[in-house]
């Protein structure tokens, strides 16, 4: 698995048109399975420590393969806890980006609580910077996008070509509902963020997140009223 070759971003781009088309209907494992034997270990799995189930599917094709965790400086406490509580079970390499500035540097800087101010611009130096810098060694990586979680994800392809970093995108289970995830989250004892059992759906920054009400959709706990709905990274 490790001596995939490299690709061009010609090659990278015909690889994901190809492999979108092919592998649309394919169960996760099989996406996964292909990413593995296509990029080795030039692929790598971003998670936010909501649940670990896309890492765990990607551990079981590329036992060790990278995980890469954005900290942004304002987690829940019990987001972190699941970080460590998966680098330490779990059979994968965690990775944890960090942004350039502490929060307190950003504070000096922009003035406290930018998040309520310009989310926009708290989220591009507080993930997606990070994550441009730290995904410059893979051609490929994974997410847990899933169509069911909101409009704005309701065309999520299976594997995609991501233009802006010039690299192939999977999302192993865009087609799961959120029952399958929770299915295979008993069936193999995944561990998940203890905050998706005290009334959240979606675990982002604590400044960001609320409970979700009935009704709503998964992710409408995020930027609640803040006229958000994504980061930035998937967009
Ligand atoms: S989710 Fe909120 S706190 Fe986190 S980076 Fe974005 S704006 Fe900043």
């Amino acid at each position: 698995m490790t001596t995939a070759q490299r690709h061009s971003p010609a090659q990278l781009r015909q690889l994901a048109q190809e492999a979108g088309r092919e592998l649309e209907d394919a169960p996760a494992l099989d996406v996964l399975r292909w990413a593995a034997e296509t990029f080795g270990r030039r692929f790598c799995v971003t998670s936010s420590m909501e649940d670990a189930v896309v890492a765990h599917l990607a551990s079981r094709v590329l036992p060790g393969v990278p995980v890469v965790f954005l900290d942004t400086g304002y987690h829940f406490p019990e987001t972190i806890g699941t970080r460590d509580a998966v680098a330490a079970v779990m059979d994968v390499e965690v990775i944890t980006l960090t942004p350039r500035q502490s929060v307190a540097e950003q504070d000096a800087e922009h003035g406290p609580k930018l998040h309520d101010r310009d989310p926009d611009l708290c989220c591009a130096m507080r993930k997606v910077a990070p994550l441009e810098e730290g995904l410059r060694e893979f051609d490929a990586w994974a997410t847990g996008l899933r169509r069911d979680e909101s409009p704005t994800r309701a065309d999520t392809p299976v594997v995609g070509w991501d233009e802006r970093r010039r690299k192939v995108k999977v999302s192993p289970i865009a087609r799961w509902t959120q029952e399958d995830v929770d299915s295979y989250v008993v069936e193999h004892g995944v561990l998940t963020n203890p905050l998706l059992s005290d009334g959240y759906a979606s675990v982002g920054c604590a400044p960001c997140t609320r409970r979700v009400l009935e009704g709503e959709d998964a992710r409408a706990g995020r930027w609640s009223g803040q006229g958000k709905s994504e980061c930035g990274i998937h967009l």
